[in-house]
């Protein structure tokens, strides 16, 4: 049998199942959300953007998490970054966002206008929710300027865990 005719039934790839061949060394996959589409075999081989290519929120959020190092502590973001070492996620509608404005949003909590996410843990990489909290804009950049303010003043400047 040539390689590119080799049965993939029943193979996984992320959410997706192969269900059948759909014929021209093309295979139908389902995805766990009940979406279709045909992927090449080779494409499947390679188990490239093809076998990852639905955007409902469940495969989305396997690619995401997919990116995070949970520890009992913080969890890390390990995928690309942005300069000041925030973590850098594209979403289901292909925009580039915050990685911790992701894992914010997709646990149910919102971010109102003229609010941010402040990092409670003061590690930029952490995904936790429970380690951010929503505050505004006023007092991030307040609580920012708390560590410089402090040492100033003669406090050492302790991370706020
Ligand atoms: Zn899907
Ligand atoms: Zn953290």
């Amino acid at each position: 049998m040539r390689k590119d005719t080799k049965n993939m039934l029943g193979q996984r790839f992320g959410l997706w199942l192969v269900i059948s061949y759909a014929g021209a060394k093309r295979w139908t996959l389902l995805c766990e959300c009940g979406a279709i589409k045909e992927v090449a075999g080779a494409d499947l081989r390679r188990r490239g953007s093809c076998a990852g290519g639905c955007q409902c929120r469940a495969s989305v959020a396997l690619r995401f998490w997919s990116k995070v190092d949970k520890t009992d502590a913080c969890w890390s973001w390990t995928g690309s970054k942005n300069d000041d070492g925030y973590g850098r996620f594209r979403g289901s509608n292909r925009s580039l966002m915050s990685a911790h404005r992701w894992a914010w949003l997709d646990s149910g909590g919102e971010i109102p206008p003229d609010h941010e996410l402040d990092h409670l843990c003061r590690n930029r990489a952490c995904v936790r929710p429970s380690h951010l909290e929503i505050v505004t804009h006023k007092e991030n950049v307040h609580r920012g300027d708390m560590p410089s303010i402090l040492v100033s003043r003669g406090y050492p400047a302790a991370p706020r865990v």
